[in-house]
């Protein structure tokens, strides 16, 4: 059962989601990565927005070419946040495409080899994806070379008409893009729109909003003030870091009750950070509070039978990517 879930969640997705003409999206397992510019931009005409998965920089690299042009290099990267699931190909990336990459000034101590991130939080619940949480890298990369800071009137560099807006709680420089004209908003992990605590619900991705994944997100204050920040602009369309895009009322109106409810939707019952916050500064991590009781031996002979399982689901996803690549190109599909 929960084999065949980790590799239903692996499963490829090699479709270019467009959301609007000039924004699209392609899921890497876990996670999204946005393609700002319309199809056939061309060099240097394109921004990437987060940089996926460790090992993921050729499949980023394919869906750019398909939909921007053979070689065509982007104009900027720009993060949403440095989790390791958003930075993953961004070395690799930054270093072949020569591209600057922005982030929040406050984002930069987990960019540049300076502070990890606070420990994730694996006691939170809501399913394995948390569970095994306690495995998964806290940084700091670091891209010192190519890193810089989000320009400090609001505007987002290469994409006129867009503003970076500082969505906090997740990550102390967590940044969601704004755009007004069409009402479309790119949240980062501010929300997400599948329950990504759960193997199951990542792998279905069945549109539903939730809070920030709980096993990352240190500060649920903030989160939340980021959340009524967020609900306020009444988007139209919204693209998260997991799960798949949203529109209209639906959108709006989960988007309101998850800011209206968010205690009980969105912070976790009970939480190493809950009531009581990792604090940050610009050099990074400053305080991170004790770490609940230690788990039990079985619960850790469960969690290391967890993180192979999450190996094997990996090489089948990678195996299956590369043979997809070899047999036919990914497709182009407008919609959700
Ligand atoms: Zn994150
Ligand atoms: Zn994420």
């Amino acid at each position: 059962m929960i084999g065949s879930a980790y590799n239903d969640a692996y499963r490829q997705d090699s479709t270019i989601h467009e959301v609007t003409a000039d924004l699209a999206y392609r899921r890497l397992a876990i996670v999204n990565v946005m393609f700002y510019g319309p199809s056939g931009a061309g060099d240097r005409s394109w921004v990437l927005i987060d940089a996926g998965l460790p090992k993921t920089a050729e499949l980023i690299a394919g869906a750019a070419a398909e939909r921007f042009g053979e070689g065509a290099r982007p104009a900027a990267i720009i993060l949403t946040h440095g989790h390791f699931d958003h930075v993953g190909a961004l070395r690799e990336l930054a270093t072949r495409w020569d591209a600057p990459v922005y982030a929040h000034p406050l984002e930069h101590p987990y960019l540049n080899g300076q502070s990890p991130y606070p420990p994730p939080d694996p006691s939170v619940g809501g399913g394995l994806m948390a569970r095994f949480s306690g495995l998964y890298p806290r940084g700091p990369v670091d891209v010192s070379r190519w890193l810089r800071a989000l320009p400090s009137d609001g505007s987002v560099p290469e994409m006129p008409g867009w503003r970076w807006l500082h969505t906090p709680g997740h990550t102390p420089g967590h940044v969601s893009l704004w755009r007004d004209d069409d009402r479309l908003l790119v949240a980062g992990d501010a929300f997400v729109t599948t329950k990504q605590e759960s193997v199951y619900a990542v792998a279905v991705q069945k549109p539903e909003l939730h809070g920030p994944p709980r096993y990352f997100t240190p500060d649920w204050q903030a989160a939340k003030t980021s959340v009524e920040r967020l609900a306020a602009l009444e988007p139209e369309r919204a693209v998260t870091g997991h799960g798949r895009a949203m529109q209209s009322a639906a959108l709006r109106a989960a988007l309101h009750s998850l800011a209206r409810d968010f205690e009980t939707q969105a912070v976790p019952r009970r939480g190493r950070y809950v009531g009581d916050p990792a604090r940050a500064d610009a050099g990074g991590t400053t305080y991170v509070p004790r770490a609940p009781r230690p788990e039990g031996r079985v619960l850790n002979a469960t969690f290391a039978g967890a993180a192979l399982t999450l190996l094997g689901g990996w090489l089948i996803y990678r195996g299956l990517e590369k043979r997809k690549a070899r047999s036919s190109g990914p497709g182009h599909r407008r919609g959700y």
